[in-house]
């Protein structure tokens, strides 16, 4: 978790805002009690972050079989989720986080039934989110010499792995794109 910037706190308090609002308008929250999220605290994940792109954090000791709202210590979001080119997935992102925060532990059936109830564009960016937070915290390029296809990567593959599509040994290229 990292302190968030002025600009950070703004963006994270209109999103909270947003997602609160379009909760209330959906039937299914409708009855209930949404007002203790709005105490929750938000902040970001570390920038090279790539796999997680929310986390909702719970109190050290609140009892783990029954977790409650007023036992959640922080949500944080990626710092690149803030940028208003992913809002839409943002906010399917804290609608996501809000679900644990409920009480919903695991990403069972009943969880993705709730994930599938909000209305909104975006929800299925999550993968494209991955590719280009991969991209940027890439150091080396796994480049297939055959199709032209580029993994980017943390570490070196060292002729260890192949082209998903064509199978030949990849390439080891570093990665000259800048990290931002
Ligand atoms: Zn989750
Ligand atoms: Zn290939």
């Amino acid at each position: 978790m990292a302190k968030p910037s002025v600009q950070q706190n703004q963006r994270l308090a209109q999103l909270k805002q947003d997602v609160l609002v379009q909760m209330e308008s959906m039937g299914h929250w409708s009855q209930e009690n949404l007002s203790p999220l709005q105490n929750i605290p938000l902040a970001v994940l570390r920038k090279n972050a790539t796999q997680r792109h929310g986390v909702t954090r719970f109190r050290r000791g609140a009892r783990t079989t029954e977790l409650k709202t007023k036992d959640v210590e922080t949500i944080d979001l990626h710092p690149n989720l803030l940028s208003m080119e992913w809002n839409d997935y943002a906010r399917f992102v804290l609608y996501h986080e809000y679900l644990h925060a409920l009480g919903n532990r695991f990403h069972d059936t009943a969880f993705h039934q709730l994930e599938q109830l909000w209305p909104f564009p975006g929800a299925d960016r999550g993968r494209e989110f991955t590719q280009l937070m991969r991209q940027k915290s890439a150091t080396w390029l796994w480049v297939c010499t055959t199709c032209d296809k580029k993994y980017p990567r943390k570490r070196k593959a060292n002729r260890r792995f192949r082209c998903r599509t064509c199978s030949t040994i990849l390439t080891d290229v570093p990665n000259m794109q800048e990290v931002n």
